[in-house]
């Protein structure tokens, strides 16, 4: 069997399991198995594959099948930039968190170039490191995102699973911002230390709706822990949890920056200002979907 005919017969298995995308599914698994990058099988088309690699490659496209997410398969993902491992402990990072997670970093930057003007001697950012928590970090995409993006950021990552915690620290560690993020077991701010002040509280909280997990797709339903995707009865239970909770932790000038789910912006803007937050601003995501909130304190202004 060809590379080419590999590639066709599993477009159409993976098309009539009702896999999204099957032919960039089947090249990207591939791709992997053969250690290349996906533009290399065009130039390779009729390289007959051996009896090994055929087998491999059935192997990988069964599970693909069977709606185990790419990801799981390849065992990583990259967000921004960064490659993040993943398995069934932790939800597979979105495409639409980089957009939480640049928003973070953008925030970060500015507030460590205001302070550095304002020490007026350009002393280095560090002198005055940016405190960021990390509610619910699961693989820790977005602490190692801030932490790779921001060097004068420190980060706590909470997380109630200890399984999810390992993987973050060993995503932490594989791209070197492992010393600059504090990992915390436990339920949200009941892990954080009484004392400790954040310029950022960052979180993609579990969002979905209680009753929507059973009719997500199976790649989701079926793979990404429901720790991390049920929100309760409307999706907000975190929402409301970080309204009342992170203002405390906040320093003057802070910002919360939250994902939020589909149809939840207004509630949540709603949510935010009963609770003396100014929703700063609320970012739509690539399929134009409200997708991200931020605010700060009301007495801030
Ligand atoms: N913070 C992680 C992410 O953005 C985990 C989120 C979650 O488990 N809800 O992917």
């Amino acid at each position: 069997m060809t590379v080419l005919e590999a590639i066709q017969r599993s477009t159409e298995f993976l098309g009539r399991k009702g896999v999204d995308s099957p032919r960039l599914q089947a090249e990207l698994l591939l791709a992997h198995l053969l250690k290349q990058p996906r533009m290399r099988l065009y130039l390779e088309f009729e390289r007959v594959l051996t009896p090994a690699e055929v087998e491999a490659f059935r192997a990988l496209i069964q599970r693909r099948g069977k709606r185990e997410p790419l990801q799981h398969i390849i065992g990583s993902t990259s967000f921004c930039g960064l490659e993040i491992a993943v398995s069934r402990d932790v939800l597979v990072p979105r495409p639409e968190t980089e957009l939480l997670a640049e928003r973070g970093w953008t925030f970060l930057n500015q507030l460590s170039t205001l302070r550095s003007s304002q020490t007026g001697d350009g002393s280095t950012p560090s002198a005055q490191p940016s405190i960021v928590l990390d509610f619910g970090t699961g693989s820790g995409c977005l602490s190692i995102a801030l932490a790779f993006k921001c060097p004068a950021a420190e980060v706590y990552a909470v997380d109630i699973s200890p399984e999810a915690l390992g993987l973050a620290r060993e995503n932490a560690a594989r791209h070197g911002v492992a010393e600059r993020i504090r990992f915390l077991q436990g339920d949200g701010f009941a892990a954080v230390p009484e004392e400790a002040r954040f310029d950022l509280v960052i979180s993609n909280p579990p969002y979905i709706p209680s009753g929507d997990i059973a009719s997500l797709q199976p790649e989701v339903r079926d793979y990404d822990p429901h720790l991390a995707l049920d929100g309760g009865a409307d999706g907000l239970d975190y929402g409301r949890r970080l309204a009342v909770e992170a203002a405390r932790f906040l320093k003057p000038g802070g910002r919360v920056m939250l994902e939020l789910g589909d149809g939840q912006a207004e509630t949540l803007r709603a949510i935010l200002e009963e609770q003396k937050w100014i929703v700063e601003a609320i970012e739509a995501d690539y399929s134009h979907q409200p997708r991200i909130v931020v605010a700060r304190r009301l007495n801030d202004a």
